[in-house]
């Protein structure tokens, strides 16, 4: 029997719950565990906690499965994603859009496992010891809880080098072709590239924040930050913008964007190629002004120890961009680093809005959509953080 046993005291956050096992906490291995395969999570005092995931590379070197003694197998796997997915289909119903995230990690007790819907295609991204190594098992059991005929997997997000593991991509069950999906959200058309694009290839976390701006954008001149393949500019043109600006430094995002534009009947965006704080900073100078702008950025911090210099990057575009705005506009400004708490980042939208000058007010808090739960014992699980603020007319 495989058995991870605990530090005296260290048993504290699994009883709270939290998924993780830190290297430092264990005190003992008994048996021969290979990576990925389940152990049983003990206190120093015998106690059982856990069933988990051992992987052996990383700091976190065990994930929990279950906080009960069972099996961990193909019913256990079946049983899970089974739940997961109805809990999906009963938040989307086929009707608002075909292509949302099935699977969230942690937060959907799969440590290491995210997958995404788009359509007929899931595509699957395994990031941890135990996730790999059930890979087979949860690629059945997805397309058996969803009636999609494609896996396509993208495991090669960075964190699958702390476990010890080459990224592997492409189809693991059906065919290769096609490797361009267009999937429908809200009424808007996008291109999804599988095996080139960001993630599993699209930013699903935004779609409610998507159809928002384009509530706001009647009448206005957008300015759409770091928009990748279009995700919001689109939008902003479909709710009847005057005019709509998209950047981007991905000259194959923007291409995309484009063939969205064309997809959707949308005419008169335009998309800029280029670095965002320079281009901010040129339409600074060039004394331009905008009503509506969307700042996305990637992920400034991937962990509190990058916070600091993550901090000063959001508050420079930040700053730039409330002295774009006209009197009355609005900004949407998010960020998805998990090292910058929701917390930090109003203190750093505030001290942005102090130094451009402006009064600015939070209209509303901005988040990821449904699709993507948190687990309250998983505080780790949110990424997104949005605010769309409003500058006095
Ligand atoms: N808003 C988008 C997702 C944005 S992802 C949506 O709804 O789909 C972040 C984007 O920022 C990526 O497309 C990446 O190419 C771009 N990017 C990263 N650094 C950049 C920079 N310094 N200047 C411009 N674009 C940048």
């Amino acid at each position: 029997m495989n058995q991870l046993i605990l530090k005296a005291g260290r048993e504290k956050s699994l009883k709270r719950r939290h998924p993780w096992v830190f290297s430092g906490a264990v005190a003992k291995v008994r048996g021969k565990p290979a990576s990925g395969e389940t152990v049983d999570v003990r206190a120093a005092s015998g106690e059982f906690l856990a069933v988990a995931a051992y992987s052996p590379e990383s700091q976190i070197v065990a994930r929990v499965w279950d906080w009960n003694e069972r099996p961990i197998d193909r019913v256990y796997f079946t049983e899970r994603i089974g739940r997961a997915a109805a809990q999906r289909r009963a938040l989307f119903g086929g009707v608002a859009t075909n292509a949302y995230r099935l699977l969230h990690g942690e937060s959907d007790g799969l440590p290491g496992v995210v997958a995404d819907r788009y359509g007929d295609t899931v595509v699957l991204q395994l990031s941890s010891a135990g996730a790999v190594r059930w890979r087979d098992t949860i690629a059945d059991a997805l397309l058996e809880a969803t009636g999609a005929r494609r896996i396509w997997e993208r495991s090669d997000a960075e964190v699958r080098a702390l476990e010890g593991f080459p990224p592997a991509t492409g189809p693991l069950r059906g065919s290769r072709e096609p490797a361009r999906i267009v999937m429908g959200e809200h009424g808007v058309r996008f291109e999804v590239d599988l095996e080139r694009g960001h993630k599993t290839g699209f930013y699903l976390d935004q779609r409610e924040n998507r159809r928002r701006l384009r509530d706001l954008a009647r009448g206005r001149d957008v300015l759409d930050g770091f928009c990748y393949t279009g995700g919001f500019a689109l939008n902003a043109a479909m709710g009847g913008a005057r005019s709509v600006f998209g950047l981007d430094s991905s000259a194959e995002a923007l291409s995309l964007a484009r063939a969205n534009a064309q997809l959707n009947e949308l005419a008169g965006i335009d998309w800029v190629g280029g670095d965002v704080f320079q281009m901010l900073r040129h339409l600074r100078d060039g004394r331009r002004q905008f009503d509506l702008i969307v700042l996305d950025p990637p992920k400034f911090a991937p962990t509190a120890a990058h916070a600091a210099r993550a901090a000063r990057a959001y508050k420079d575009i930040n700053l730039l961009a409330f002295k774009l705005l006209r009197a009355g506009g609005m900004l949407m400004t998010f960020s998805c680093s998990g090292g910058v708490s929701a917390d930090l980042f109003q203190k750093i939208i505030a001290s942005a809005a102090l130094d451009a000058g402006v009064d600015a007010q939070i209209i509303e808090h901005l988040g990821a959509g449904p699709d993507h739960p948190v687990a309250l014992s998983f505080p780790e699980g949110e990424y997104l953080k949005g605010l769309l603020c409003r500058v006095p007319g």
